[in-house]
């Protein structure tokens, strides 16, 4: 269950590579009792598990490239479809560009929704590569390569982080400076949501 001025917690965490979005992510979600849905996710799955789904996506991973339009924002319709995500859900890596959020726009528009808070965690580039670098040492991500690690930042630029511009004009981006300990970042952005009226039910309450 979640608490919010609304009754749903609809977020969406962006960052680029490596600013430790996944790992934030999930704590929110959790926090929040709220599924999390990250796309990269979902392809390393099917590709590991050698599913049609991955076979098809496998050589665009593995080169740093997006996975087309089409495909992803159907991939993430069927998911937040699931009853599970009705009242809130946390997406991670979607949208990442003006097609996916245009799609993303007219699927919840056409269920009288929109996202309520999008939380940007604000990395430097040089801060990303080395914490990328670092990764790649200790989880051995066939996409944390020299190579595929620079695409991914450049792509992030140049078609992701444009796409923020259009959610902060609708006032919903949560700016986090994402350079500190884990817990540091995760309580900012606890911070930051309970000022726009969203807490985890728990702290919601204790505070009663
Ligand atoms: P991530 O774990 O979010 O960095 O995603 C890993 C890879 O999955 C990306 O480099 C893309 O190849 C693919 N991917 C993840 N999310 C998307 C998306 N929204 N659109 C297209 N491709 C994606």
């Amino acid at each position: 269950m979640t608490a919010s001025a609304t009754g749903s917690a609809r977020f969406l965490i962006v960052g680029p590579q490596g600013s430790g979005k996944g790992t934030q992510g999930v704590l929110v979600a959790e926090a929040f009792g709220i599924p999390s849905v990250s796309t990269g996710d979902v392809f390393r799955a099917n590709i590991s598990g050698g599913t049609e789904l991955g076979e098809r996506v496998k050589s665009i991973v593995e080169a740093g490239d997006l996975v087309p339009d089409e495909l992803t924002s159907e991939l993430v319709r069927d998911r937040l479809s699931q009853p599970d995500a009705s009242t809130g859900f946390l997406l991670d890596g979607y949208p990442r560009n003006q097609g996916q959020l245009d799609d993303l726009d007219e699927f919840l528009r056409s269920r009288g929704e929109a996202l309520d808070v999008v939380i940007e965690l604000v990395v430097p580039r040089e801060e990303s590569i080395r914490r990328l670098h670092q990764r790649a040492i200790e989880q051995g991500r066939t996409d944390d390569t020299e190579e595929v690690i620079a695409n991914r930042l450049a792509i992030y630029e140049r078609e992701t982080a444009p796409i923020l511009g259009i959610y902060r004009d609708r006032g919903v981006v949560a700016e986090i400076d994402g350079v500190g300990s884990l817990d540091e970042v995760t309580s900012r952005i606890f911070a930051n949501l309970a000022e726009r009226g969203f807490q985890p039910a728990a702290d919601a309450a204790a505070t009663a």
